[in-house]
């Protein structure tokens, strides 16, 4: 197991068919951790943890979190975003109840202590039948987490810092626990990403690297753009300023979807490089 430094500069990857092949490019961007993200069409066999697992080991790999996101998820605005994301979506909450199981045991399996996803949209009226059962559903995830030993991650961007916190507060599991991600809060209009760190730092037990700006005012509905790390509206070297105030010390992964499929690992190691050199 790879020695792991207060704010450990790591990788937020996909899982790609050949885990073994994933790993050598995420290692060959400059990084020995990270988190592993599992969309809806990988399949979850008794073979694809074993898989991951002998890659994991072999590669000397260290993974905080396994992520999911779900079959039919668009983020094209934020009106798809609210009706295609998450465990909002009424008609696909039942099956991705189950696949959440699913990649629960993969990490399981994996020896993980975290999994992680986007809820979606929480409508703001508490007494809103999808309010209730995304609730009672964050719920029963986390309690299924926490017969692993693991904590269940919400991922920021769609709320605001403050209400994401009533739901934290509401849904009371103590392995409810925060990736905090700055850049979603700015593509999202969700406010101002030091504001709102701040304000959740004490859940917070993992931190995306990642840049964009500001959602055009001119076109309602619309999501802010991403951007390279460093280049967009998050600031990086305050972020990671606030970082050390607050005493935070967990990791700090990029997620970058900035970059060509052909340059993809040659720019994350620059990002990597980047992060490196602003954190110090
Ligand atoms: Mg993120």
């Amino acid at each position: 197991m790879p020695a792991i430094s207060d704010l450990e500069i790591g990788l937020f990857f996909w899982a790609e068919p050949d885990a073994r092949a994933t790993l050598v490019n995420v290692l060959s961007t400059g990084v020995t951790s990270g988190q592993l993200a599992i969309d809806g069409t990988v399949k979850l066999t008794p073979e694809t943890a074993a898989e991951w697992k002998a890659a994991l080991a072999e590669a000397d790999f260290h993974l905080f979190t396994v992520f999911a996101a779900y079959e039919g998820e668009n983020y094209a605005d934020i009106p798809t975003v609210e009706r295609t994301v998450g465990f909002i979506p009424k008609a696909t909450r039942a099956e991705r109840e189950v696949r959440t199981r699913e990649v629960i045991d993969l990490a399981a399996a994996l020896g993980v202590k975290s999994f992680g996803c986007h809820v979606g949209y929480i409508p703001h009226d508490k007494s809103h039948p999808d309010y209730i059962d995304v609730r009672d559903m964050v719920r029963r995830i986390a309690d299924y987490a926490a017969t692993h030993g693991m904590s269940y991650c919400l991922e920021t961007g769609q709320e605001p810092a403050g209400q994401l916190l009533e739901f934290f507060k509401d849904v009371d599991r103590s392995n409810v626990k925060i990736n905090f991600d700055p850049a979603n809060m700015i593509l999202y209009g969700s406010g101002e990403p030091i504001e709102a760190f701040k304000l959740l730092r004490p859940h917070v037990i993992s931190v995306h690297g990642k840049d964009g700006d500001w959602p055009d005012p001119a076109k309602p509905g619309s999501l802010g753009t991403e951007r390279p790390l460093g280049e967009g509206s998050v600031n990086i070297a305050k972020f990671f300023a606030t970082l050390r105030e607050t005493g935070y010390t967990g990791p700090v992964c990029i997620e970058s979807g900035v970059h060509g499929e052909a340059q993809r690992w040659e720019a994350l190691k620059r990002d990597v490089e980047l992060l490196k050199s602003v954190r110090g």
